[in-house]
């Protein structure tokens, strides 16, 4: 999970835009937020992932949901208020079920950063408080199959490539091979996999996590510098891991 940006509510969903749905929602029960441009403006500033888990909710598999942070049932009011709404895969909205956000919160990402809360170990995400424990626990971000799995995917490839490197640059520091070709292809492969891990990426949180907390990467960092390798861009996207990690 990680911090988003709301962006200003649809023009479409004008004030009696709004009353008239939300009538329409309580003497009818339909599905009155399944409208193409509140799907559209969800998709957009959370790049196509869901808010909680940051899986790719366009593939056909996941099903987008339009989540109702505060339960429609229990707020119907709030059915189609802007900032209620979140992007959410099908697991993760029929999970959360009908939880009431305001009798126990949970970390709502566009008001809330998950860094604050939340962090990753062994693979499992750990609560910094007991909003943040709520919040796995109403979530299920420890699921095994679901999550657990997923990352320790993310992780191992992630660290295999951070060995790859440290190995290239190692035969580079000893003269073994000081080629232009060595040097692109260990600086533009660092540079791909921080891209992986930024905020647009799927599993951003998990991604940037298991980086910035190698061992590997720091020697990796430390070798570069030392080499005059370590660029601005680098720099740029080593900070965008930073704002996402947990
Ligand atoms: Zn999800």
């Amino acid at each position: 999970m990680i911090k988003l940006i709301r962006p200003n509510k649809p023009t479409e969903l004008t004030a009696s835009e709004q009353k008239s749905l939300t009538d329409e929602f309580k003497s009818s029960g339909t599905s009155v937020w399944r409208k193409d441009y509140i799907t559209k403006s969800l998709l957009d500033y959370s790049n196509n992932k869901c808010a909680y888990c940051e899986c790719d909710i366009t593939e056909e598999s996941k099903y987008l949901e339009v989540e109702h942070f505060h339960h429609k049932d229990d707020y119907p009011d709030e059915v189609v208020v802007w900032d209620n709404l979140l992007p959410s895969c099908k697991k993760c909205n029929g999970t959360k079920g009908t939880h009431d956000t305001y009798k126990e919160p949970i970390i709502n990402p566009c008001d809330d950063n998950p860094q604050d809360f939340l962090t990753l170990k062994n693979y499992r995400i750990k609560g910094k408080d007991d909003f943040g424990k709520l919040t796995i626990s109403v979530l299920d971000l420890n699921n095994q199959d679901r999550h657990c799995k997923k990352r320790f995917e993310i992780g191992n490839a992630a660290q295999e490539k951070l060995e790859d490197f440290l190995h290239l640059i190692e035969e580079y520091e000893s003269g073994a091979s000081t080629s232009t070709r060595r040097k692109n292809r260990i600086i533009n492969g660092v540079k791909d996999l921080l891209r992986l891990a930024q905020s647009d990426k799927t599993y951003s949180a998990t991604t940037s996590s298991i980086i910035l907390s190698s061992s590997d990467f720091d020697e990796i960092k430390a070798k570069l510098t030392n080499l005059n390798f370590w660029d601005s861009e680098l720099t740029d996207l080593e900070e965008g891991c930073k704002k996402v990690k947990i």
